[in-house]
């Protein structure tokens, strides 16, 4: 407990108050008076990792600040569906972003995170709150978030950057201090986006001490971010909400199922592989490709568009292929040759499974002057952030399917 006491905000904030400059004779000017919110992504970050490690920066944040016991992640759990889901309050069937890649039947075209299609706006839909913040008067600044370097409804953030996974993490955090210490031009929604506690989660499994090494290492440079907020004087007008989209849990070569045995792999178009198979028969082989696999293997289900369960909010977009099958929390699916020529592969960790498995569960942890302190609740759906943001800034939401009233017992009312 001392030791997470010692680097607690608290502190941090008595240490600033006794370092102030006294020839700052209207800190308000200087800092400007409005508030701002700082949207900070872990991407891959579990539910049950701050457990597992020692991060006294994210446990200052949970004790003088909010918290949940999970965020409930969007299908599929992958990341463009749910940092948009987050940015926008719209469930992937009403954005269209409905996985990490898609085959749009009206483009013609696919959508892929490695090539520019990710920056075409046309797949975008819905409102980002950067965009609701440009509507309404306000400005924003991302240092990266899924859509944001993409011109959507004719509009960007005000700052922002193309993605490149190059840019060290201790820029990116150096970047957000940098906005923050414009004064009154201080943008009023800032995004910042670190993917290694992911990356790391792929290469390892969630339970692999390099997790609990990137966890460790991405809290140190939280301490340094909230440091430079105290330094700058902004703890009272910046609400931090730390989010992530998704959890991770651990494969194995013993736990693949392969479609190749079911099915000729030229009778079908495949989308995704794994674990959410996404496949566009050729036309008028809808029924007999779901026929040949439904059944077939008891670690997946097996669905046809039109009965995909409720609770995913899916199956009503263009871009969801006719057929998909979902496999079970811990299992690949994937070609014979495939997994013959590729000895690394499913190895490690991953998601995309369905949100309501425990295991991808993310996290929600937020403290400034928005929020109370010391408030845990139970877990909550990310498609809510989006209105809880444009609450603190106090825009109007765009139509959407989040619901303010959840965050009732975290608000500082
Ligand atoms: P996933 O495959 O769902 O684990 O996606 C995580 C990966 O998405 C990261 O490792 C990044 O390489 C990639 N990514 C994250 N943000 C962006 C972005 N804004 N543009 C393109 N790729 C991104
Ligand atoms: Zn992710
Ligand atoms: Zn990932």
């Amino acid at each position: 407990m001392l030791r997470i006491f010692r680097f607690s905000l608290l502190l941090l904030l008595l240490l600033a108050g006794s370092c102030e400059d006294e020839s700052d004779q209207s800190p308000g000017s200087q800092r400007g008076d409005h508030q701002s919110v700082l949207l900070i992504s872990l991407d891959g970050f579990a539910f049950d990792y701050r457990g597992k490690a020692h991060t006294p920066a994210l446990d200052s944040i949970v004790i003088f600040g909010a918290t949940t016991q999970a965020l409930t992640p969007v299908f599929p759990s992958k990341t463009f569906p749910n940092h948009y889901t987050q940015v926008t309050g719209l469930y992937p069937e009403d954005h269209g972003i409905i996985g990490n890649r898609m085959f749009d039947p009206e483009f013609n075209e696919y959508f892929s995170l490695s090539d520019p299609s990710v920056r075409d706006g046309k797949w975008y839909g819905g409102e980002p709150i950067w965009v609701t913040c440009q509507r309404q008067g306000l400005t924003s600044a991302t240092m990266f978030w899924p859509g944001s370097d993409a011109e959507i409804g004719g509009r960007r953030p005000d700052d922002y950057f193309v993605f490149n996974g190059v840019v060290t993490d201790q820029a990116r955090v150096q970047q957000v201090l940098d906005w923050m210490e414009r004064g009154r031009a201080r943008p009023h929604f800032i995004s910042l986006y670190f993917e290694a506690v992911d990356q790391a989660g792929h290469n390892n499994g969630p339970d692999h001490s390099q997790v609990i090494e990137a966890i460790e290492a991405m809290d140190a440079l939280l301490n340094e971010l909230f440091q430079g907020i105290v330094n700058l004087g902004l703890q009272e007008l910046i609400n931090i909400i730390i989010v992530s989209d998704h959890g991770m849990t651990d494969i194995r070569r013993e736990r693949v199922i392969f479609l190749d045995d079911y099915l000729d792999l030229n009778q079908v178009e495949v989308v995704n592989w794994s674990p959410l198979l996404e496949l566009i028969p050729q036309t008028g082989e809808e029924e007999s490709v779901f026929q040949s696999l439904a059944g077939q293997h008891p670690n997946w289900q097996v669905f046809r568009k039109q009965d995909l369960p409720e609770h995913w909010h899916y199956q009503d977009h263009k871009r969801v292929t006719p057929v998909l099958a979902l496999a079970d929390l811990g299992w690949s699916i994937s070609s014979r040759s495939f997994f013959q020529s590729t000895p690394g592969a499913f190895t490690g960790g991953t998601h995309g499974y369905d949100p309501l498995e425990t295991a991808m569960g993310g996290v929600f942890m937020a403290s400034g002057p928005g929020f109370r302190q010391g408030v845990e609740m139970e877990a909550v759906e990310s498609v809510h952030l989006y209105e809880l943001m444009c609450f603190l800034l106090d825009i109007e939401p765009a139509l959407n399917d989040g619901d303010l009233t959840v965050w009732e017992e975290v608000l500082n009312l």
